[in-house]
This record gives structure tokens, sequence and C-alpha cells, in this order.
């Protein structure tokens, strides 16, 4: 690699750090004869970095110069950074080299915007095509649909790429304006309406023409930023929700708001909101796996989630009236909301009790975890729950241990 390309490669991939919206997760491209690589080598390439990104994907932009002056980005046009570009045979280089050595399994490609949307958009679209049609890839390709890019080039993205992100970036149209005063909803919500329709589209094709290439087929994505603008946690999770039912997404990514901006327009925060961003992570899972409604978690009354607490305990706190369920009666619904109860050990408990009431053992054997599930669930054993227990006696058990780990750690420093 000659020094230029590893200058822009240190440059390019340290501001793509920011984007959090790149998990693999979803495809299944198999190689090919005379093909190279594959999208769905489980366990083989996935890495995920302390503060939990992935980083199995070459993550690069292809440019950090832009045009616009969103004021929580870095490559915003007034701030004052080195700035590269890549070229189109760069980028594809490079995939293709890491690749070959099993640096990555596949590709994460964003960018600023250089000249205009198109102009960027086509130089994404044309890597991508690259890089399936000359060198026959098969790796994992995330590019970014620039908000405001033509139908036609999305649509071209859409046949080389496996996912596809817009980012809405800021969870409301008023705070966008004033942080991005480029951009706005509209021009967000043309690409992700298009890559909506399309994957749908081919989607139904494909059960009626077999031969009907892929589109997309790890669906799309979109990052919010959290803690740049004021919005709450209800505000944030009902844009979620509305994006997994209406847009049908895949993923909504949050990322708390790095303070690398010394913009006026955004607050200066000591630290990013990493409690925050793993809340909403928490409240998006309750969302998209445990049948939670957003107003389960948060309301006009609780408009935020509980920092010390997982959403699903505050959730199980809040509502003493529904709780303890017995196990051996109660629906797989009911169970799902149990605090210490996954998908997996609510499936097995529906099962098992098919062949005799359960115990605290067998619920134990299941999977379920006792010292967190014991307050919200009876079973055929009378005595070990510990009913009847006020929720701000449960909240402070619930949370002695981050309490501790605390106290710890002060002390280890002074000690
Ligand atoms: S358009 Fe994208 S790259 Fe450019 S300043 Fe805004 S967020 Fe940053």
């Amino acid at each position: 690699m000659n020094e230029r390309v590893k200058e822009k490669l240190e440059i390019l991939s340290d501001a793509a750090k920011y984007d959090v919206s790149c998990s693999s997760s979803g495809s299944n491209r198999k190689n090919t004869k005379g093909g190279l690589g594959n999208s769905n080598g489980v366990g083989i390439c996935h890495s995920y970095t302390e503060d939990g990104r992935c980083v199995s994907l070459l993550k690069i932009l292809l440019t950090n110069h832009c045009i616009f002056d969103c004021a929580y980005c870095v490559s915003r046009r007034s701030n004052d950074v080195k700035r590269a570009a890549f070229t189109v045979q760069e980028v594809v280089d490079l995939t293709i080299n890491f690749y070959r050595r099993n640096y990555i399994e596949g590709l994460f490609l964003s960018s600023g915007i250089f000249k205009d949307v198109d102009y960027t958009m086509e130089r994404l679209v044309r890597i991508a095509k690259e890089l399936r049609t000359k060198h026959k890839f098969n790796g994992y390709i995330h590019l970014k649909a620039i908000p405001g890019a033509s139908d036609e080039l999305i649509h071209e993205a859409g046949l080389y790429a496996d996912r596809l992100s817009v980012n809405l970036e800021i969870p409301s149209e008023m705070s966008l304006k004033k942080v991005a005063p480029e951009k706005n909803y509209k021009e967000v919500y043309k690409p992700m309406n298009y890559l909506t329709g399309a994957i749908q589209g081919f989607k139904e094709e494909k059960t009626a023409i077999r031969s009907t290439p892929k589109f997309a087929p790890a669906g799309q994505s979109t990052q919010m930023v959290i803690g740049a603008t004021p919005e709450n946690d209800l505000t944030v999770l009902n844009l979620a929700d509305n994006l997994y039912q209406q847009q049908q997404l895949k993923r909504v990514y949050y990322s708390g708001y790095v303070p690398i901006s010394s913009d006026n327009r955004v607050p200066t925060l000591k630290q990013p909101p990493v409690i925050r961003e793993n809340r909403l992570y928490q409240a998006d899972w309750l969302m998209r796996f445990y049948e939670f409604k957003v107003d389960e978690i948060v309301n006009e009354v609780h408009p935020e989630l509980d920092l010390e607490l997982d959403p699903k305990a505050a959730y199980a706190l809040r509502n003493p009236h529904l709780f303890p369920i017995d196990v051996n009666n109660a629906t797989y619904h009911e169970i799902l909301r149990v605090p210490g109860v996954g998908v997996r050990s609510a499936k097995k408990i529906v099962s098992a009790r098919r062949h005799g009431k359960l115990r605290f053992d067998n619920l134990k054997k299941i999977g379920v975890v006792l010292k967190r599930a014991r307050f919200f669930i009876t079973c055929a054993d009378k005595e070990f729950n510990l009913l009847g227990k006020d929720p701000l006696v449960i909240r402070q058990i619930f949370t002695a241990p981050s309490r501790q780990k605390a106290g710890f750690n002060q002390l280890s420093l002074f000690g």
C-alpha cells in the first residue's frame, strides 16, 4: 500500500468511526464459482470493540470533504480537519486486498458530500458495482444512501449492496433544521421510502420468479444521534417504532453524541451519553423481540428511560399490579415481561410446562435468571419467591451491584 493511500485510510477510517450503523447481520450472499468470499461467515470475521461497535468490516468514508455543515459532525464544512478522498479504484483495491487477507468480511462505505448528492452517490454505487461485477465479490457491502439522491442511483445501489442506510441523524425535524440547516426530513425519507417499496417489490417478485436478482437483502437501517439535541427518549423510541412499522427498517442505531464540536449549536458534554445509548438499545430490543409497545417502556409520565435500571426491570417495578405471574399458567406474552426471562427461556417454559408443573429448579435449568425473576413469578414451589416486597426495595436490590461497583472503584482509586 503506498504512503498516500495509507494516509487516506487513517483519515477516512477515523472519520467513519462515528457512524454506528454497521452490523452485518441479515444477509446471506453465498460464494459463487470463481467468486470471492461470502457474507454469511458467522463467527469468522465478526468482532466488536469495547463499546460494542462492529469492526469486522472495512469501515471508511469515501471522503470527509463535505459541502454541508452539520454541527454534530466532525466532517462538517466549517471544521478545521485534515481532509482526504479515495478514488473509486482505491476503495475497490483496499476491499479486495483486505478481504483476501481475511482482515474483514466486507465493506461499510459512507461519505461526506462532495460537489452534490448525486455526484457522491454515483461514486458509492460505482464501487459496489465494480466489486460485484468485475471482482465477483460476494462479501458483505453496506452502503450509505445519501439523503436526496435520485431514485435511479438508490435503485442501482440496492442491486449491489446487502444493506443500505439513510441516516435520520436527529430525532426531530425542528432540531435537525437547527443543527443541520442544509438537511430536512423530506430528503431523508425520499430514499428511505424508495427502498421500502423496492425491497418489498423484489421480495414479492422473487417468490414468483426465482431468477429475480437480490435487492438489498439485508434491508435498510438508520442512525440517530442522541444527546446533541433535546428530544427525550419517548420521542426517540416513538420515531424508531414508526420506522420499524412504516419503513420496515431492520435496525435503528442510536449513537450517543460524541462531543467533538465546539459549535455552539450543540451542547458541550463532558462525555458521550453512553448509558442512555445502552438503555435505548435495550428498549429497542424489547420492542423488536419482547412484544413491548413504546408506551409500556416510556410514556408521558415517564418520558425518559431509567438510567439505573434496564427498561424491563423498570417496567416491572412501575407495574407491581401485574406481578407476580404464575409461570405454570401465564401466557407467553406475560412471561416475556418478567425480568430475568429471555425469549428462549420463555419459549422453553411454555413447552416444558406441558409435561408437569414447573418448580424453581426447572426454571433454573431452563436458563431463567432467578435472582431477578424470583420477585415477579410464582411456580409450584411456594416459598422461594420474595413476593410482597416493596418495588423500592427491589429497586435497591437491583441497583446495588452497580452502586457497589462504583463504590469499589472509588475505593480502589483512593486505596
Ligand atoms: S452531510 Fe454527513 S458528512 Fe456532511 S456534515 Fe452532515 S453529517 Fe457530516
